[in-house]
């Protein structure tokens, strides 16, 4: 499987239509929190968040959605609220395994994004068995694309084959934007991996230092965006984006500084996933199996400092695209128990020693083996006992 993303050319009319899809979403996932919130007050009620859900969507589609003063919901194709709700069931469960925080509410200043899938519909025809195509859409070569329940929309660059897709997400960042969809195809041709084996030692300073020597580092690009980011955030630190309840209205120059930063925030992001989508490429071409530390992400969260580190090198969304791209590159990722101790270790000798996290070179007491901290956790990696291995 492999995603495509193109970037939508759009008139007003049309951009007003995503914004209108994205608000509906908007709307139903913050209905959704409150009330499953809400729900949890009820102390002799007792289900699953998703019992729960099931519930609220009820109530929403039976009730909420029939009420004269929402009749506008119905301007709009109803996988977008029914996706709302399995975001936030994914929500939901990401939080309880502890991945990630407690789901916050959506707002338009986060960008806008929504989910709309081909349904079976009308089809089958009764009696006619279904085919692989009854709930997805085709996708022709060129530079339109046709969305499920919407209509046909135009693309800055072409798709060059003729593909199929059930589900397709739109979004904005600033002021762009794009579709995605996934495809079930594979892209490419089985590959011969030149090393069998890798431990990458995932970090805060580098990207990724690997047990073969090489190093993924993150552009100095980044360094500089951010430093402009915060230039313009300095210089505009009096500039207040209106206020509701005191009835202050945004000025021109703060909306326009709003902007800016918006777009700034995005060229980060950009910059971040093309490393990481390197990185991870590069990896999977390289070596057959990958292991990396299984962090504990929510420890993390918890460490103020270091959570910020954590989301800036993005840690789990490397572990993510390493776990997606298995299926293209025939590569294994595995995650090491987070308790074995890969940057205390000796990598000659097994040695066992304390480090501060300031230690940048591993000293051993025992044998005197000098090696930089990063290579050594990432040779530990490579080399750690399967007892202590799990697949990703
Ligand atoms: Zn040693």
């Amino acid at each position: 499987m492999f995603a495509i993303k193109r970037e939508l050319k759009l008139n007003n009319v049309e951009t007003s239509l995503m914004r209108g899809n994205a608000g509906f979403k908007r709307w139903v996932y913050n209905f959704g929190l409150d009330l499953l919130t809400a729900s949890w007050s009820f102390e002799d009620v007792l289900a699953s968040d998703s019992k729960r859900l099931n519930a609220i969507k009820k109530v929403f589609t039976q009730i909420t959605m029939q009420k004269p003063e929402h009749a506008w919901m119905k301007l709009y194709p109803s996988t977008v609220y029914q996706s709302a709700f399995i975001d936030l069931k994914d929500a939901f469960s990401r939080w309880r395994k502890g991945v990630s925080e407690f789901p916050k509410k959506k707002s338009k200043k986060k960008g806008d994004s929504f989910t709309i899938y081909k349904t079976a519909g009308i089809y089958p025809v009764k009696g006619e068995p279904a085919t692989p195509f009854t709930n997805r859409v085709v996708i022709n070569e060129g530079k339109q694309i046709k969305l499920p329940g919407l209509k046909t929309f135009r693309l800055k660059e072409r798709i060059n084959f003729i593909c199929s897709s059930q589900t397709f997400t739109v979004s904005r960042t600033a002021d762009k934007w794009f579709v995605s969809f996934t495809l079930d195809a594979e892209k490419l041709p089985p590959i011969i991996h030149p090393i069998e084996k890798i431990g990458v030692d995932l970090g805060v300073k580098v990207l990724g230092t690997c047990s073969d020597g090489s190093k993924y580092d993150m552009p100095a690009s980044t360094t500089r965006a951010k430093t402009k980011l915060s230039k313009l955030q300095w210089r505009n630190r009096q500039k207040i984006l209106g206020n509701k309840k005191l009835k202050i209205r945004a000025s021109k120059n703060a909306l326009k500084f709003y902007r800016k930063t918006q777009r700034q925030n995005a060229r980060i992001a950009n910059i971040r996933q093309d490393t990481t989508q390197k990185m991870t490429t590069d990896l999977s071409r390289k070596s057959c199996i990958i292991r990396i530390e299984d962090l504990n992400i929510l420890g993390m969260i918890g460490l103020h400092k270091l959570a910020r580190a954590v989301s800036n090198n993005c840690f789990y969304e490397i572990r993510r695209q390493l776990t997606y791209k298995q299926a293209h590159y025939g590569t294994t990722v595995e995650l090491v128990d987070r308790w074995y101790p890969s940057s205390k270790t000796c990598s000659k000798c097994n040695h066992i020693q304390d480090m501060k996290l300031s230690d940048r070179i591993f000293n051993c007491q025992k044998c005197k083996h000098i090696q930089d901290r990063d290579e050594n956790a990432a040779t530990n990696l490579e080399n750690a006992p399967n007892s202590k291995v799990r697949l990703a």
